[in-house]
C-alpha cells in the first residue's frame, strides 16, 4: 500500500473508481495502477467500515475530551530543565551531559514559542540540537522521550535517504511529510513538532563527487537542509518521496519545529585531538590544558563538525552541540532492567499477558551484557541477544501450562551458541 500511495502521489489525475470524484475535488487521489484510483474520502469510509466490523482497532485521532490529538501549547506546559531531565532519567540510562543540554534546549525552545510576539527587540533563535555519539547509545531514544514528554508530533528521518533536488532519492522536503503524518495532518501541531534527523554525519562533504545520479558529496543536501532548519514555509508532498509538478502540497512553516540531529561521526575524536594538540602548542595557548584522553569527545566543538565535513552554515543552525558516551558494562546492565520500558520488563509484560511469570537468573543478565560488549553494538546488541534467547520460549508460550518460565544461564548459552 505504501508503494501505491507513493505512486498515487505522483499522479493526481483521473477520477476515483469507487465514488467517481475528480482528483481536484478531493484531498488526495491514490493511483493503484491499471487506471484504478481511490480517493482519500473512500479510504476514510473504508477505514470506518473496518473499524465497525472489528477488523482493525480505531487509532485515536482525538483525546478523551474530543479535542485534537495534539492540543496547542500552554504556559503551564512549560517544564523546567530539571524536570525535563528527571523525566529523561526514567527512560534513558546515563548520558548526563547530553540530558542537561537537551533539557535546556527544549526548555528554551518552548519558552521561545510561548514568548512569540511578546519580545519586541530581541529575536530568540532556535535551539536545534546535534547529538554526537556511537550507535546504540540512546540518541533516538532521547529525542523520542522528549517528544513523549511534550506531547508534540515526532518523526525520525534518515539523512542518508535524502538527496539534493534533481538527484535519485527523497527530496529534503519529505522530512516534513513524516511529521505531518505523525500529526495526523494537523498542520498547526506539526509546526511545533520535533524531527530527529539520524545519521547527519553521512551527508558530510567527502571531496570531489564523480556520481551524476546521486549527490554523494552530501553538500547539496546540507544546502537544502539549511532553510528548513532555520525556518521557512515549505511545500510538503503529503506522502513524501519525490516532488512532482501535478502534486498537491501542504504548506508547513518550519520556524517553530525543533530539529535534533544525531550521528556517530566515526573518527571525529582524531579531529578533536588534533585541534586540542594544535591549541596547546599554538600562539593562542596561554594555559596548557590537561586533556582527559580517556574521553576526548567531551571537548567537541562546532569546528570539529566542520573538519568532519559539515558546512559552516549548517553548523550555525545547529547551535546546541553535545555528545553521547559509549555505554560501559554497568550502563548496559542497567538498561536491561531499570528504564520504565526496559527490555526485560517488556518480555515480562509480554509473557504476563499470557498469564506466565517470567524470571531471569542474575547471571543470565550479566551474560547478555558480556555478549553485547563482545558484539560492539551498544544497547542495540542487548535486544537482539534477548530475542535469540527468548525466541523458542515465545514460540511455545501459548501452549505453556506451568504458568512459569525461568531463564537459566545454561539455557541462555545454548541459544546464543547457536548464533554466535
Ligand atoms: P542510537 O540512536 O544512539 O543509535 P537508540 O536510541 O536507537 O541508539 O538505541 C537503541 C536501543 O537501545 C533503544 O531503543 C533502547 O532500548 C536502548 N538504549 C540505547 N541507549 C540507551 C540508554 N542510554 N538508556 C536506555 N536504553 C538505551
Amino acid at each position: 500500500m505504501t508503494q501505491k500511495t507513493r505512486k498515487g502521489t505522483e499522479r493526481q489525475d483521473g477520477h476515483c473508481s469507487f465514488c467517481g470524484a475528480e482528483a481536484d475535488e478531493v484531498a488526495l487521489m491514490f493511483n493503484g495502477g491499471n487506471g484504478v484510483n481511490i480517493c482519500s474520502s473512500c479510504i476514510e469510509h473504508g477505514y470506518g467500515l473496518l473499524v465497525e466490523h472489528n477488523i482493525i482497532a480505531e487509532t485515536k485521532k482525538s483525546d478523551s475530551k474530543g479535542g485534537k490529538k495534539f492540543r496547542p501549547l500552554k504556559r503551564e506546559d512549560l517544564m523546567r530543565p530539571d524536570r525535563i531531565k528527571s523525566f529523561l532519567d526514567d527512560y534513558v540510562i546515563g548520558q548526563d551531559t547530553a540530558k542537561r543540554y537537551m533539557s535546556v534546549a527544549v526548555y528554551n525552545h518552548y519558552k521561545r514559542l510561548l514568548a512569540k510576539g511578546k519580545t519586541e527587540d530581541v529575536e530568540l533563535d532556535k535551539s536545534n540540537i546535534v547529538l554526537v555519539g556511537p550507535t546504540g547509545t540512546g540518541k533516538t531514544l532521547m529525542a523520542r522521550t522528549i517528544a513523549r514528554l511534550l506531547h508534540v508530533p515526532f518523526s525520525i528521518v534518515d539523512a542518508t535517504a535524502l538527496t539534493q533536488a534533481g538527484y535519485v532519492g527523497e527530496d529534503v522536503e519529505s522530512i516534513l511529510s513524516r511529521l505531518l503524518q505523525a500529526a495526523d495532518y494537523d498542520v498547526e501541531a506539526a509546526e511545533r513538532g520535533i524531527i530527529f534527523i539520524d545519521e547527519i554525519d553521512k551527508i558530510a562533504r567527502k571531496g570531489d563527487n564523480p556520481s551524476i545520479t546521486r549527490d554523494v558529496s552530501g553538500e547539496g543536501v546540507q544546502q537544502a537542509l539549511l532553510k528548513i532548519l532555520e525556518g521557512t514555509v515549505v511545500n510538503v508532498p503529503p506522502q513524501g518521496g519525490r516532488k512532482h509538478p501535478d502534486q498537491k502540497y501542504i504548506q508547513v512553516s518550519t520556524s517553530n519545529i525543533l530539529f535534533i540531529c544525531g550521528g556517530a561521526f566515526d573518527g571525529i575524536e582524531k579531529k578533536i585531538a588534533t585541534r586540542l594538540n594544535t591549541n596547546a602548542i599554538g600562539y593562542g595557548a596561554t594555559i596548557k590544558q590537561r586533556i582527559d584522553e580517556s574521553n576526548i569527545m567531551k571537548y567537541i566543538q562546532p569546528q570539529d563538525l566542520r573538519s568532519f565535513g559539515l558546512i559552516p552554515e549548517l553548523i550555525g543552525r545547529l547551535p546546541v552541540l553535545t555528545y553521547m558516551e559509549p555505554l560501559e558494562r554497568e550502563a548496559l546492565r542497567s538498561i536491561l532492567t531499570e528504564p520504565k520500558n526496559s527490555i526485560i520488563r517488556q518480555y515480562e509484560c509480554l509473557m504476563g499477558l499470557d498469564d506466565i511469570k517470567l524470571t531471569f537468573d542474575n547471571e543470565v543478565l550479566d551474560y547478555i551484557v558480556d555478549k553485547a560488549l563482545e558484539f560492539k553494538l551498544g544497547a542495540r546488541g542487548l535486544r537482539s541477544i534477548c530475542e535469540a534467547i527468548m525466541m523458542d520460549i515465545m514460540f511455545d508460550m501459548p501452549t505453556n501450562e506451568s504458568g512459569e518460565v525461568r531463564i537459566t544461564l545454561e539455557y541462555a548459552k545454548s541459544k546464543i551458541d547457536k548464533i554466535a
